[in-house]
C-alpha cells in the first residue's frame, strides 16, 4: 500500500483524517505500508519555503498521533527519495500531453492560480511514479483523487505493453470517510483553500466555534423550519462519528424540525471533541520533541531508498538506458 499526503498547510484537517489517514490505519493491519509526504507535490503550487520543512515535519507527527504505527508503517519523505522523479520522467515520455491536461485537479489548481508550471501539469505522472516505484497495489484515496489512480493504472498498462511486464495496476482504496465537505459549504474541506477546515491542530474550544458556525441546510432559516439533512456538511460529518440509530433519529428531528441545529452540531462538537482530542495531546507530545520523527523519516527513506533503485534500474534497463 502507498499513499502521499502533501504538507500544504500548517496541520491536516478532519477530512485528510477522516479518509487518507483512516485508510492507512486500516490497512496496516493487512498490507507492507508506505506512507509518503509528498513534498515535490507541494511545490507544484505557489507555496512558503520557510514553512516547508516544518510542515513536513508536522503530517508526519500528525499521521504518528493518529495511530499510525512506525514498526508497521514505512514513514518517508518523497525529496528523500530522489528516485521518485527519474522515475516520472521516464514514465512522462510514454503519455501524450493531453491526457495531463483533462485531469480535473489540474485544471481546477490552473483555474485557482491563474497560471500553471510545468511541475503542475507533471503532477499527476509523478504522483503515478510515486505509485509504481514501490509497486503497490492499494492506494488509499479520497474520490476526488480517483482519476489519478487511474492514470497511474494506465501509465503502467502502456509502459507492461511497451517494454514487457514490470509494474502491477494499483486500485484506489476509497474510505466511507473520503468525501468530507467543507463547513462553509464550498465543495470538499481542502488544505490548500484553508477555509472551512476542522484542523488536527484544533483545540477544543477552536472546534466548538467553528462547527458552531458551520452553514446547515439553507432551508432551515427559523427554528422551526424542517430540512433537508444530506444538504448539510454538518449531517455528513455526523454520518463519520453517529451511530445509525442516532444518525436516523437527527435525519427525522431535522426534516420534522424537532432537533435545531445548534443542538445537532453540538452533538456532533461532542463526539469530535472526544476522537480529536487525545488526537492533538499526542501531536503537541511529539511536536515538542520533532527528534523522533526525524528520526522516522531518516529511517524511512533507508528502507525506500534501494526499493526504489531497484526498481527504477528495472525500468531504465528494459527502456533501453542500461
Ligand atoms: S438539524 Fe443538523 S442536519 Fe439538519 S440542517 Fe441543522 S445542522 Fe444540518
Amino acid at each position: 500500500m502507498f499513499t502521499g499526503l502533501q504538507p500544504t498547510a500548517a496541520s491536516l484537517h478532519i477530512g485528510n483524517y477522516l479518509s487518507a489517514i483512516k485508510g492507512v490505519l486500516a490497512l496496516q493491519e493487512t498490507h507492507e505500508c508506505i506512507l509518503c509526504v509528498v513534498d515535490y507535490h507541494a511545490i507544484t503550487v505557489p507555496y512558503d519555503p520557510a514553512q516547508l520543512y516544518q510542515r513536513r515535519i508536522n503530517i508526519a507527527a500528525e499521521y504518528l498521533a493518529a495511530g499510525v504505527d512506525p514498526e508497521r508503517v514505512t514513514m518517508v519523505v518523497q525529496s528523500d527519495v530522489p528516485e521518485h522523479v527519474e522515475l516520472a520522467w521516464l514514465l512522462g515520455c510514454l503519455v501524450p500531453v493531453p491526457k495531463f491536461e483533462q485531469l480535473p485537479t489540474y485544471k481546477d489548481k490552473k483555474a485557482r492560480y491563474g497560471s500553471a508550471g510545468f511541475g503542475l501539469l507533471a503532477y499527476p505522472i509523478l504522483m503515478a511514479a510515486d505509485i509504481l516505484i514501490y509497486k503497490a497495489e492499494a492506494v488509499p484515496v479520497g474520490k476526488d483523487q480517483q482519476p489519478h489512480i487511474e492514470f497511474a493504472r494506465e501509465v503502467a498498462r502502456r509502459f507492461n505493453h511497451t517494454f514487457g511486464p514490470t509494474f502491477p495496476e494499483p486500485h484506489a482504496e476509497i474510505n466511507a470517510g473520503a468525501y468530507i465537505p467543507s463547513l462553509d459549504g464550498q465543495g470538499a474541506m481542502s488544505k490548500s483553500s484553508g477555509k472551512g477546515t476542522l484542523n488536527l491542530s484544533d483545540d477544543e474550544a477552536t472546534i466548538r466555534r467553528k462547527l458552531a458556525r458551520a452553514v446547515t441546510d439553507p432551508a432551515r432559516i427559523r427554528r422551526t423550519d424542517p430540512g433537508e439533512p444530506t444538504r448539510c456538511p454538518v449531517y455528513t460529518l455526523h454520518g463519520c462519528y453517529t451511530p445509525q440509530p442516532e444518525l436516523e433519529q437527527i435525519a427525522a428531528g431535522c426534516r420534522s424540525a424537532a432537533i435545531g441545529c445548534l443542538e445537532c452540531k453540538r452533538l456532533l462538537a461532542d463526539e469530535v471533541v472526544a476522537d480529536l482530542g487525545p488526537l492533538a495531546a499526542r501531536r503537541a507530545a511529539l511536536l515538542a520533541h520533532p527528534d523522533r520523527v526525524r528520526e522516522i523519516l531518516a529511517a524511512g527513506a533507508k528502507t525506500c531508498r534501494p526499493l526504489a533503485r531497484q526498481t527504477l534500474d528495472e525500468a531504465r534497463h528494459k527502456m533501453g538506458l542500461s
